[in-house]
């Protein structure tokens, strides 16, 4: 990655449903040495390994809202980052960032976990500095995270009536810019925010038309932005690259899920540019243009290589 590179690797791209392919919704950022973490579902430390970043090396983590599949990694990030084996190496306070309510999240997971602090301090002589907290909270739109030249402003967005704080991102470094939507339905403060962004990273949802008549169907499409609509975002804020995380492809159990082919075409009839449907491990390098790259493709070949060749290098092994 060149100087000056934003760099934006896509841990999860799913949601609440527990399947292997695609974790809960993550996304780590990279500027110069500094990494950023957007969300923690399921599976982040396991993605993070996997790309040879200790889970400790992370600056901090910004949380869009509360539904359980973006937070249920906390703990495990906060903790396993905290052990000195290669995995995880934080010396420093985990730095949290959110809209409000992540102070009380915090407070009961410190309380919850405070048997494996204490424990850990005392049996592997852990610093106790490294399961420290600091909370940052934020109400309104504005810049909540500013280092070194990178920026990070949250933005309102609309994830329905009761589903509140939810936020989205702008991320800045050196005028290069992603802009991630959070969990939300069709919104005017994301086109407002992702104007000029070279990568906006969007949710989607999609059911076939023969599940749309479905009461929970229905709730959930409300939430969610549709294709259709994420393309019609897409088409006014004109990103090099718009991309798709957080895929919720609804389905019952008479009928299928929608498949990626429908998605693009429901994209289609409201965007035209360049498109990406997300997939964990994907990464993408944004210098003069927008690079994607396929990961998970690489590490399959080559299971062990990027996480051996970080453990061979501090020459630790996990207990
Ligand atoms: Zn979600
Ligand atoms: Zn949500």
């Amino acid at each position: 990655m060149d100087t000056g590179d934003l760099r934006v690797t896509l841990l999860g791209t799913g949601t609440p449903i527990p399947v292997p392919d695609r974790f809960g919704p993550s996304a780590l950022v990279e500027a110069g040495d500094q990494k950023l973490l957007f969300d923690a579902g399921r599976g982040a430390t396991i993605r993070l390994n996997q790309l040879g970043v200790p889970i400790g090396r992370i600056d901090a983590l910004l949380l869009t809202h509360y539904h359980s599949d973006h937070t249920v990694g906390i703990p495990d990030l906060w903790l396993t980052g905290w052990l000195q084996s290669y995995f995880g190496t934080r010396r420093a306070p985990l730095r949290i960032i959110g809209p409000e309510g992540v102070r009380t999240l915090m407070a009961h997971l410190e309380q919850a976990y405070a048997p494996d602090v204490r424990i850990r301090i005392e049996d592997e002589k852990l610093a106790p500095e490294g399961a420290a907290i600091n909370v940052d909270e934020f109400n309104a739109d504005g810049v909540v995270y500013e280092k070194s030249g990178l920026k990070v402003i949250a933005f309102e967005v609309d994830h329905g009536a009761v589903i509140k704080p939810a936020y989205g991102y702008r991320v800045e470094y050196r005028n290069r810019s992603v802009v991630i939507s959070g969990d939300t339905r069709f919104n005017h403060n994301v086109i407002k925010y992702g104007a000029g962004a070279d990568l906006l990273i969007h949710e989607v949802a999609i059911a076939r038309p023969e599940l749309l008549s479905e009461p929970y169907i229905q709730r959930i499409m409300a939430h969610h932005t549709t294709a259709n609509e994420a393309g019609a975002v897409f088409a006014r804020t004109r990103p090099k690259l718009a991309a798709y995380t957080h895929l919720v492809f609804l389905a019952s159990e008479t009928v299928p899920p929608a498949s990626v082919d429908d998605l693009i075409a429901e994209t289609r009839q409201t965007y035209d540019g360049p498109l990406e449907v997300g997939e964990d491990l994907m990464r993408f390098t944004i210098g003069e243009s927008v690079s994607v790259h396929r990961l998970h493709v690489a590490l399959r070949k080559a299971p062990t290589s990027l996480a051996m060749r970080r453990r061979t290098a501090a020459g630790t092994q996990p207990k």
